[in-house]
């Protein structure tokens, strides 16, 4: 038995938590910033601490550093980048840039 192994109704409510976590950012984004920040950055110690790996949206959906959503035109800029083949999305709030690989 591999004891980092979790149980795994314990993996589900994790998954559970992320979710409302991450609706409730999503909710308080725009009237309170700074509480949205906060519940990004639970759903995220959840994730790490359970061993739940959040889907491709998720991971986008808000930036690492700052915890910020990012929403274009809002919090986030994306412009193409034609020499990298690239999607370069930047956080408005600490300037950090996202490059995501395009086809
Ligand atoms: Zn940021």
């Amino acid at each position: 038995m591999n004891r980092s192994k979790k149980p795994e109704y314990q993996t589900r409510l994790a998954r559970e938590r992320i979710d409302i976590l991450l609706s409730v950012a999503e909710k308080e984004f725009r009237k309170h910033i700074e509480r949205s920040r906060r519940y990004v950055e639970l759903a995220q110690k959840i994730a790490l601490r359970y061993n739940v790996r959040l889907i491709e949206n998720e991971k986008r959906s808000f930036c690492k550093k700052c915890n910020t959503l990012l929403k274009p035109g809002v919090t986030s800029q994306t412009r193409l980048d034609k020499d990298t083949k690239t999607v370069n999305v930047t956080c408005l709030n600490c300037k950090k840039i996202y490059r995501y690989p395009y086809k």
